[in-house]
């Protein structure tokens, strides 16, 4: 259990089964008007009145969960902290409206000056056991498993310090903080065990990760370590959560989190997490979070298509919050529609590179000459739009299409000759292709990314539901660090 949390009211914590950020999200307030442009579509929203009565769900579900939650309770809790855990819920929850602006994460990499350095702080010890289960005490557990993790991380070629070396050592927080401080860790991250003192005490299990919102990459460290732990140990994904009651993290001025790697008044998760081979597998998760941390995968964003005036708008607010640097390949037409929006693209710092001046693939494709027609028209417009000098493109419906057979190799042959770069993707939102929601979006961009450790991920920024899923996409994928492309970036080809 969290020793350092202030217990208020005799609370430990808020037993909360965690709940998918998209369960709430089966209602969306709006339905979708397309306007078609060859196979892809711009979904354009009607709100009126659908609104209010998404708001009216919203509420009956909130509703629903706090009398549950009431119920299943650990027997502690007051109607005064439920009210306020479900404001909480609701405001962590994103619901349709206006984007909210979350804070800026920092990723901070690996470099060749300065190896990166782990304080790993093993809650508890000395004459404070922490949980206890039969002979079986917290102190061990999060010793052993900090003691794992300290070789893992050691492996991994970062540096490590375990602020405690065995069970008789006693440190205050204010200690492991300052110890923390003294060594210069870069990032904190404390290991506790977690119990649930009710009569149903088995039906509790899982893993459970906090972080304090307000020091920057704490939230992104928090994600990474709770992800590869819940993966390697299949172990129930209770919850990620911000809090402000835990000393250690909050304190620690660096980048931290605490993590519960499981409940010791569940009998087997008990049993597990006392055994070596469990222990080895929460350690490897928390040090595949540890290194992703440090040495994150590379992910180019893509927008084909646009600009278009409401969702490109979107979709810059969203990266300018994250202060990402995303890749949009336009269609001259619609530069042509909206200047303003081409401008602000280059403005904020974006690559520009050219997609087509008319986005339809019989015209494009009908020759070499028409497609070297059309791209010169695109090139023209933006130079004079934007001032930028294009040499990335990417060919609609991409380099090898049911449209191009014929002439694809001839059309990449004058391409090249000419210094212009293609790129294809090797990930896609599948959001041109289909009606799907933006959850689906969300799980159709992570799953195709398979893990990869450069992906270019293909997005429409004229498609509404596709800026309504850019920020839990984002929130999905903390291992990846946002890049634009540039001419450096060896492409990836079809
Ligand atoms: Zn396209």
């Amino acid at each position: 259990m969290r020793g350092q949390k202030a217990t208020r009211n005799g609370t430990d914590g808020i037993k909360l089964v965690r709940i998918s950020p998209y369960d709430s999200r089966t209602v969306h307030g709006f339905e979708k008007r397309n306007s078609k442009s060859g196979k892809e579509r711009t979904g354009k929203i009607r709100y009126k009145g659908m609104i209010v009565a998404a708001a009216a769900i919203m509420t009956l579900i909130f509703a629903c969960f706090g009398a549950v939650y009431f119920l299943m309770g650990d027997g502690t809790g007051n109607r005064q902290e439920i009210s306020e855990t479900l404001k909480g819920k609701l405001s962590e929850r994103k619901v349709q409206g206006p984007v909210e602006v979350p804070k800026e994460e920092v990723v901070v990499l690996a470099d060749e000056q300065h190896t990166p350095r782990v304080a790993i702080d093993p809650g508890h010890g000395g004459w404070d056991g922490g949980s206890v289960r039969g002979d079986i005490l917290e102190k061990s557990i999060n010793l052993q498993l900090a003691l794992l993790l300290k070789e893992k991380v050691q492996a991994l070629g970062l540096e490590a310090v375990l602020l405690r070396e065995d069970d008789d050592t006693h440190l205050s927080l204010e200690e492991r903080v300052q110890l923390a401080q003294e060594a210069k860790a870069d990032i904190y991250v404390s290991i506790h065990q977690n119990a649930y003192d009710s009569k149903d005490v088995d039906s509790v299990s899982g893993i459970e990760t906090w972080y304090y919102g307000d020091i920057q990459g704490s939230r992104r460290l928090a994600q990474l370590i709770h992800k590869g732990t819940v993966e390697k140990t299949g172990a129930r994904d209770r919850e990620l959560r911000n809090t402000d009651e835990l000393y250690v993290i909050r304190e620690a001025a660096v980048p931290a989190c605490l993590i519960e790697t499981g409940f010791l008044s569940n009998e087997e998760e008990c049993m597990a997490l006392a055994s070596p081979e469990y222990q080895e597998k929460v350690a490897a998760g928390i040090a595949q979070g540890i290194d992703y941390y440090f040495n994150p995968k590379t992910m180019y964003l893509t927008f084909d298509d646009g600009p278009s005036e409401e969702n490109t708008a979107a979709v810059l607010d969203i990266l300018k919050a994250h202060d990402i640097k995303a890749t949009f390949f336009l269609v001259g037409e619609n530069v042509a529609k909206h200047p303003e929006m081409a401008q602000r693209i280059v403005e904020e710092g974006h690559t520009v590179g050219i997609h087509c001046y008319r986005h339809d693939y019989k015209q494009i494709y009908a020759s070499v000459d028409a497609y070297l027609e059309d791209f010169q028209k695109a090139y023209d417009i933006i130079l004079e739009t934007t001032g930028v000098e294009v040499q990335l493109f990417r060919f609609p419906g991409g380099s090898i299409n049911n449209h191009n057979k014929d002439v694809y190799e001839e059309i990449i042959a004058r391409m090249t000759e000419n210094g212009y770069i293609y790129f294809d993707w090797n990930a896609s939102l599948e959001d041109a292709v289909s009606h799907s929601d933006p959850e689906q979006l969300v799980k159709n961009g992570v799953e195709s990314t398979r893990g990869r450790k450069k992906v270019v991920m293909l997005c429409h920024d004229i498609v509404y539901n596709t800026t309504q899923c850019l920020e839990d996409l984002l929130d999905s994928l903390p291992e990846y660090k946002m890049e634009p492309l540039t001419p450096d970036v060896k492409p990836i080809q079809f």
